[in-house]
């Protein structure tokens, strides 16, 4: 998973951007980057490392130019590498250099990696970013496509996710896959156009007007005006009628402050907590959600159920989201140094516990022990989502079948396994009565009904 922003306009381009990057932190930490157009030549920043230490004032100050687009990582395809971080900045032997930042991940991406390395395109990283702005700079320069055309063809040959920004010296080209797995908006501020993976950034940068960037849609966006292009979506889904949208960015990725895919992520969420409520009748004192994902899930259970709603665990907001480490040593280490309970409040109390997904298992287990051990009688753990027994293909690192529990075990082992004394799940059922147009999204890692397949 990862997190784009781009601008254009009269302000400075590499500021607008690393604010927006500062907004999407939550979707990539591991490593952030700008690449800046002053119309003659691009410039490319990159670092492993939080918005807020690579991208600092002094820092962007250099960074001079109106087009910028900038990209925040959480590895999936590739190692946490700098040379795998994004923008990639493609220069040519003809002169014109380009910049490819993406969102999402390739399913196809050792076929085409192939193919294009038998025409002689040379790659230096061993992700996929890099791939599609390959492509795209191929299809350009060696073939001498129309950018519109190559980014079309691109569209006919990528099975996957990727909602992509593309800078040229004078131009950003947006696009998104003809599924529609990740998020991108756009905007118009004051002075020029934004493009982000969220819409909460676009309140952050005080647009005036934003909306969706649709999937199979191309916006060429200069300093002058925005064109849009719409491709035949089902056709270049391969005759696929419907979209297959990130059902897990509402449940857990996005920011609840954002709108994505026709739907407020907030709304949504408080919706997946009373959909629980609905079906639970266990006696307990209080509602404690693991913060800050669950918050509003816990929020529409306590109200359904009319039990109080108690934040008695603390967070530090110092510490990454534990999902989104690469490694599982880093992985416990955190979990131990962010929540905190509130222990005289859990002393005798019957708690349920709302979480968002229980991906490994091993944060909550440690979650259930820490409040048995500030004094709960009982922990019952309500998860605002069906089991994630599925890894991801489209972005999102739930990586091999063998680390998600659910695969392992069944619903009642796992209970025993974190130490609940009960354990409850939605089903795919009741997360898609939740949805608007649930026809519109995909549930593979809950269903494993992969809406793209590798060599499709
Ligand atoms: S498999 Fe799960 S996480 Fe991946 S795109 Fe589909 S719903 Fe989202």
């Amino acid at each position: 998973m990862c997190g784009i922003f781009g601008y254009i306009g009269e302000e400075s381009a590499s500021e607008m951007t690393a604010l927006g990057l500062f907004i999407l932190q939550h979707r990539g930490q591991e490593s952030c980057g700008i690449a800046v157009s002053d119309g003659k030549k691009l410039k490319l920043i990159k670092e492993m490392g939080y918005v807020k230490e690579v991208l600092y004032q002094e820092r962007i100050e250099e960074l001079d130019g109106y087009a910028a687009i900038g990209h925040v990582r959480y590895p999936t395809r590739g190692k946490p590498t700098l040379e795998n971080s994004q923008p990639h900045l493609i220069e040519t032997l003809s002169g014109p250099a380009y910049a490819f930042a993406s969102n999402g991940d390739v399913a196809n991406y050792r076929k085409l990696r192939k193919k294009y390395e038998s025409k002689g395109v040379f790659f230096h990283t061993d992700n996929d970013g890099e791939l599609l702005g390959r492509m795209l700079v191929y299809k350009i320069e060696r073939e001498g496509k129309r950018i519109i055309d190559a980014v079309e063809e691109l569209m006919e040959e990528v099975n996957g996710a990727y909602s992509a920004l593309f800078l040229t010296t004078h131009r950003i080209y947006a696009f998104r896959d003809p599924w529609g797995f990740r998020p991108m908006v756009f905007g118009r501020t004051e002075k020029g156009f934004a493009i982000a993976s969220e819409s909460v950034a676009m309140d952050i940068i005080r647009a005036k007007e934003w909306r969706e960037i649709e999937p199979a849609e191309l916006l060429i966006i200069s300093k002058e005006g925005v064109e849009g292009v719409k491709f035949d979506e089902e056709k270049l889904r391969r005759g696929r009628k419907t979209r297959a949208h990130c059902s897990f960015e509402i449940i857990y990725f996005a920011r609840p402050d954002s709108y994505q895919y026709g739907q407020f992520v907030h709304d949504k969420r408080v919706l997946l907590g009373e959909k629980l409520a609905e079906k639970d009748s266990v006696e307990v004192d209080a509602v404690v959600p693991v913060p800050d994902s669950s918050n509003f899930m816990a929020l529409g259970y306590a109200r359904k159920r009319n039990i109080p709603l108690c934040f008695g665990l603390i967070r530090s907001h110092y510490i990454g989201r534990t999902f989104i480490k690469p490694s599982q040593s880093i992985r416990d280490e955190s979990v131990r140094q962010k929540f905190n309970p509130l222990y005289r409040f859990f002393h005798n109390k019957r708690i349920v516990l709302v979480d968002d997904s229980i991906v490994r298992g091993t944060t909550i287990r440690k979650i259930v022990r820490m409040i048995k051990g500030a004094g709960a009688k009982e922990v019952h753990v309500r998860i605002a989502s069906p089991p994630v027994r599925f890894p991801c293909r489209y972005g999102i690192d739930t990586p091999t079948f063998e680390e998600l529990i659910a695969n392992r075990m069944e619903i009642d082992d796992i209970r025993k396994y974190i130490e609940a004394d009960s354990l409850m799940y939605l089903t795919v059922e009741e997360l898609q009565d939740v949805l608007d147009e649930p026809e519109n999204f995909c549930y593979a890692c809950f269903n494993g009904k992969y809406p793209v397949l590798e060599e499709e």
